[in-house]
């Protein structure tokens, strides 16, 4: 007899895309931050399918509100004015001070539409030859043709020829590296992540995010902050850039906004707010209402209070692993955490699953971002677990 997961492993392998390196587990339900495979095995998960189940699995709220919207309207495209979108958008301005919200499908394609804006406010502004976008070396953008040109890893810029034109790579952290960057004439724009998400968990440091933001907005460069794995309270603040004291052109968002529904967000300031007018940008999908209904009920319960759970919860697994055995160090802010081990870390997370711990990586690191309300004593149990790991893996 072969287990349910051996026989949905035969029947992905034969139908499904080679493009996953899958792990041999298959889930079939969860609740909070509680998972269940197919064989019947039960999971912590600290790694809310990468940072998207912002509130767990069948959170009370956000199911209730998906069903009720399923049951109401559950398409309508952007012909038409539509509630829960615009109940979305004047929450995300309000709790930023951003102007205007463009809603997509996808962190890639939010980047796509800052990419596009920042273009476009150029193009309007200074004419042509002014549109080349700066990024930072390591970082991670998407994996469209554009957004991979955006990603400054080489590991991503092969296969797919010609990319898109138009990007520039400054190694992060290096303020006059940067700045020389800026100052040629055909740049228009620098994006970047305040914390490096799948370059390893690397938070740029706040010196160099406030003087690029600086030198950009004395000469007209737009400042493009791709949040779309740190934002909607991951960091511990609703956005990650507010813990680094600027203010950006444009927020690009997705992971957690819906809590579990594809749905991407470009806010715009009070400069880029008009850039994209009508017939200039628009998508099929994009603010769908029951994605919409989903995101409402996941930003609504960013309180700063809930946020400084969230700081304190990050500050509790640092406290439980710092110093421990294998442990090199952790790094990043609230529950988005990277903890370099002196094993390696793909033994480190296969051993973890065994014993009933999703955990996940990172490059070489392993990468924790739990639901942002995951119940303390899970979270100890998990992180207690995933520490004994590490100690056996590193005496072994
Ligand atoms: C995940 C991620 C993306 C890509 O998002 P998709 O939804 O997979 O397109 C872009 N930027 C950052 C920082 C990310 O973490």
């Amino acid at each position: 007899m072969i287990t349910k997961t051996e026989q949905f492993e035969q029947q992905d392998k034969e139908y499904i895309a080679n493009t996953y390196g899958r792990f041999n587990v298959c889930f079939e339900k969860g609740k909070g931050s509680l998972l269940w495979d197919v064989d019947g095995k039960e999971y912590i998960d600290l790694g809310s399918g990468i940072g998207v189940t912002a509130f767990g699995v069948d959170d009370a709220e956000w199911s209730e509100a998906v069903t009720k919207q399923t049951h109401a309207l559950n398409h309508i495209s952007n012909l038409y004015y539509s509630l829960p979108q615009i109940q979305l958008a004047e929450f995300l301005c309000k709790a930023t001070g951003m102007k205007k919200v463009f809603f997509s499908n996808s962190g890639a394609e939010s980047n796509e539409c800052s990419i596009k804006a920042a273009r476009k406010y150029s193009h309007d502004k200074y004419g042509e030859g002014r549109h080349v976008i700066v990024t930072l070396v390591n970082s991670f953008h998407g994996r469209t043709i554009t957004t991979l040109s955006a990603t400054g890893q080489d590991v991503f810029h092969q296969h797919f020829f010609p990319f898109t034109e138009g990007f520039l790579h400054t190694p992060a952290n290096d303020i006059d590296a940067a700045i020389e960057v800026l100052t040629r004439p055909d740049v228009c724009a620098i994006m970047m992540e305040p914390i490096q998400g799948e370059g390893g968990v690397m938070p740029l440091d706040k010196e160099f995010v406030q003087a690029v933001t600086k030198f950009a907005h004395e000469n007209d460069k737009l400042v493009l902050i791709d949040e779309v794995q740190t934002g909607n309270g991951r960091t511990g603040s609703f956005y990650a850039y507010q813990q680094f004291g600027i203010e950006p052109d444009i927020v690009s968002t997705a992971k957690g906004l819906a809590g579990g529904l594809p749905m991407g967000a470009t806010l715009f300031n009070e400069k880029t707010q008009f850039v994209l007018n009508a017939g200039a940008h628009a998508t099929t999908f994009g603010g769908n209402p029951i994605c919409a209904a989903a995101a409402n009920t996941i930003v609504n319960r960013l309180t700063p209070e809930f946020l400084d759970s969230v700081k304190a919860k990050g500050e509790f697994v640092k406290s439980m692993l710092v110093g421990k055995t294998g442990v090199i160090g952790i790094s990043g802010m609230g529950l988005m955490l990277g903890i370099e081990t002196t094993v390696d870390a793909k033994q480190v997370i296969a051993k973890c699953l065994e014993k009933g711990v999703v955990v996940l990586s990172a490059k070489n690191k392993v990468r924790l971002l739990p639901a942002l309300n995951i119940p303390q004593e899970q979270l100890e149990k998990a992180i207690t677990i995933l520490g004994e790991v590490i100690a056996e893996l590193a005496h072994s």
